[in-house]
């Protein structure tokens, strides 16, 4: 039986992704192939990756804005470096707003000048920083739109006329945005794209070949740009299953919808967590994450008992980060409101049995 599943990512995709994806392992487009024994160069595969760039643009609304979508490797970790490496002159500013935006400027550091303008370690990361201004004479602020482990979001983002990078990781796709206000947007794909494996970079074309330095062919967004990515073999297989994602999330109306649907996921949860005596939210409730929501047992000792009657109840991936502790409940745009009213259900039972 299908399990509720809750995981951080790699995550749960609607179940007709699945379907679809399975059958183009056996044969793909009635070809009598596999998608993954196909040239990367062959036209039907040629078609699925225009098809999810366009997709990917579409969706954010920035077609005809200058912008690109590429899918490469490496994960958004590599974006960490990537984004630093080709925007990187002298100077940039960053808000560490949990353990990936640490990590981005760690990585940042080894092009240049960093400065951090806001931070919310202070607190261990339970709430998003506000009310700083982002200096003009830096080459980009970059940030992190939400933060997975910690289950914080911006809800806005500060003004500033210096180009604006993002690691949207988590929740890509998931609510609207004014995208145009951003130039790099990144973000892994295992969570609301597709599985892991390929990341996806939306890029704002002038905002490149401003940087000295030379950059390896891998690491050039321009390369990348220049070959359609296909500049070496794409992660064929991650990529037709993150175009079959945003086609279906297309079908089902785009972000405007889907965004319906991940505010009543959210509130259902976090509504719970705040009625329930035993449980405490972890994050400031005007910071919380709609996909990520973390929180605790009141009193530790009951941890047994929830955690069986949880995991009993057909749900998976609900432990909580290791720096964080108790619970998180990752409620990307693959999970159904069904699970979450299980996820309450079991939270309601185990008041009662308390
Ligand atoms: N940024 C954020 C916000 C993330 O949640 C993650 C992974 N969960 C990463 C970066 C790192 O992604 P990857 O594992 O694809 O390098």
């Amino acid at each position: 039986m299908k399990k509720h599943n809750f995981s951080a990512g790699p995550c749960v995709l609607p179940q007709e992704v699945f379907q679809k994806a399975s059958e183009a392992l056996i044969n793909f487009n009635n070809m009598g192939l596999s998608i993954i024994e196909i040239s990367h160069r062959d036209k039907n595969f040629i078609a699925v990756m225009d098809k999810a760039q366009a997709l990917a643009l579409e969706l954010l609304g920035l077609n005809d804005k200058g912008y690109k979508a590429l899918f490469l490797q490496g994960g958004a970790s590599m974006q960490f470096l990537m984004a630093a490496y080709n925007l990187l002159e002298n100077k940039a500013v960053y808000a560490d707003t949990g353990s990936w935006s640490s990590k981005a400027i760690k990585e940042a550091k080894l092009f240049g000048e960093i400065e951090v303008i806001a931070s919310s370690k202070d607190k261990n990361y339970n709430y998003i920083p506000k009310g700083y201004a982002v200096p003009s004479d830096a080459d980009y602020f970059h940030c992190t739109s939400n933060n997975t482990i910690f289950g914080t979001q911006y809800k806005e983002f500060p003004e500033t006329n210096i180009p604006l990078v993002c690691d949207m990781s988590s929740d890509i796709f998931s609510r609207q945005l004014d995208f145009s206000k951003f130039d790099l947007i990144y973000a892994g794909a295992q969570k609301n794209i597709g599985p892991a494996g390929t990341s996806l970079v939306v890029v704002k074309e002038d905002v490149l070949e401003k940087v000295s330095r030379t950059i390896p062919s891998m690491l050039d967004y321009k390369v990348h740009l220049d070959k359609d990515s296909m500049f070496n073999t794409p992660p064929v297989f991650a990529v037709y299953v993150s175009m079959l994602n945003l086609d279906w999330l297309q079908n089902l109306g785009g972000i405007q919808e889907i965004e319906k649907l991940n505010n009543q996921k959210a509130d259902l949860l976090y509504t719970e967590i705040d009625r329930n005596p035993l449980f405490t939210g972890f994050a400031t409730k005007e910071d919380r994450s709609v996909m990520n929501a973390t929180f605790n047992l009141v009193d530790e000792s009951h941890k047994e008992v929830f955690d069986k009657m949880w995991k009993e109840a057909n749900i998976n991936g609900l432990n909580g980060h290791r720096s964080v502790g108790g619970y998180r409940a990752s409620m990307y745009n693959g999970l159904t409101l069904e699970s979450v009213e299980v996820l309450v259900e079991t939270m309601k039972k185990f008041e009662n049995t308390i």
